[in-house]
């Protein structure tokens, strides 16, 4: 088999697809699956999406690479447009999420260098959180599946569990530069922190002299129904890393900053050889056309009510298969009462694709783009999976 050629890192499922369509994936065999797993929350405006293919065309027919040696337009307009939008003044470019983490981990160890405390490198964490594969991300997220094996743990880590303010207080010591956590955990199986949390880790901050990381790689660009899930709570962040939606399915990701907390970011301090590439600014100015155009976040929350009005009723009706609702906006989660790998099975069979989490939960994360009728769609094919579920167990017993 050809996928020996590959490293065995991925358990994939047996599914080739070979076409998108806005919220559909067509298969090598021509069957079409409702796509809610949309690739983890990366094609927000769906497959194949007109404005933004055509945006790729044009720049590939122009210029496909420079290096940040040289000023790139591109990057200047999409960081002009994203600092109008948030709390930042700066962006810095990168290719993926654990890139953003990257350079947002840095950006806070050199505030606090710069400032005259380089002894100050500790961040604190959340248990559950994830952050990312690379060997600082994965110190971060502190999870030990994905540890174990590489070696010492990247010093400067610091977890506690997640919306413990205690935990919090009693953490922070003269060594202590920051304070990360994702607003909503994707991964650790759709677990929102409350926005009084978030905004006591804004106070706990401003009072230590730490600097506030955001990880919105999952949870930003429209995802929760606002560009970015922090606006829910009225807490700002000083740093915030993000990814997935921002680029639509092409490897993009962008680390936001405060001038204030990016000042230690100096000439020569950081790089990277693709981030910001012009193909990448291209597609990524016009993913964000498309999200902040008029009443385009305004459509997610209303699907978002289908959804969950919808998940609701099933929960009522199937509560020995759905045990809870969880979520914001289309970062949507279920929580199975039996082993969520059998619900996902059943899901993918009545051809609806979904994501697995932490917590025995699948994340459907459908596109921005999905209208009430595809939402309605997906819930009846929920139905399904959850009735063949169910029919399975019966006859199991019986
Ligand atoms: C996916 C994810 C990352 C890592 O992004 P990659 O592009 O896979 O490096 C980091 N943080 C969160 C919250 C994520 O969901």
């Amino acid at each position: 088999m050809a996928e020996a050629a590959l490293y065995d890192t991925y358990s994939r499922a047996p599914l080739r697809f070979e076409r998108g369509e806005g919220v559909w994936l067509i298969s090598e065999t021509g069957e079409r699956y409702l796509d809610f797993g949309a690739g983890v929350a990366v094609t927000s405006v769906g497959h194949s999406h007109p404005h933004v293919v055509g945006a790729l065309k044009e720049q590939a027919d122009k210029v496909w690479h420079l290096s940040n040696i040289y000023e790139i337009p591109g990057q200047e307009t999409l960081a002009k447009r994203l600092t109008d939008a948030t709390f930042a003044d700066k962006v810095f470019f990168t290719n993926s999420g654990a890139e953003a983490l990257e350079c947002a981990i840095k950006t806070a160890r050199r505030y606090q260098f710069s400032k005259g405390h380089p002894e100050r490198f500790h961040i604190i964490t959340f248990e559950g959180a994830f952050h990312g594969r690379t060997l600082a991300t994965i110190a971060a997220g502190g999870q030990e599946k994905y540890l174990e094996g590489f070696g010492p743990k990247a010093p400067g880590f610091d977890q506690v569990p997640f919306g413990d303010l205690d935990a919090v207080r009693s953490a922070i010591t003269n060594e202590t530069a920051a304070i990360l956590i994702e607003p909503i955990q994707g991964e650790g199986g759709v677990r929102p922190a409350t926005n009084e949390f978030l905004k006591a880790l804004r106070a706990i901050c401003d009072e230590h002299g730490l600097l506030l990381i955001f990880d919105e790689v999952q949870t930003g660009m429209g995802r929760t129904g606002k560009l970015f899930a922090h606006e829910w709570s009225g807490a700002t962040p000083d740093i915030m890393a993000v990814a997935k939606g921002i680029g639509g399915g092409f490897p993009l990701g962008a680390c936001l900053a405060t001038a204030e907390a990016a000042s230690g970011m100096k000439a020569g301090t950081h790089g990277s050889t693709y981030g910001g590439n012009p193909l990448a600014m291209a597609v990524g100015s016009a993913v964000l056309d498309v999200i902040l155009a008029e009443g385009f976040l305004q459509q997610v929350r209303d699907v978002s009510l289908v959804f969950r009005q919808g998940l609701a009723s099933l929960k009522d009706r199937y509560p020995d298969i759905i045990e809870d609702i969880k979520g914001e906006g289309l970062l949507l989660g279920v929580k199975a009462a039996v082993p969520s790998s059998e619900l996902l099975q059943a899901i993918r069979d009545a051809h609806l694709l979904g994501v697995p989490a932490g917590d025995n939960v699948i994340r459907l994360l459908p596109p921005l783009v999905v209208t009430a009728d595809e939402a309605r769609e997906g819930l009846a094919r929920l139905e399904r999976a959850a009735e063949s579920v169910r029919a399975a167990k019966v006859k199991k017993t019986a």
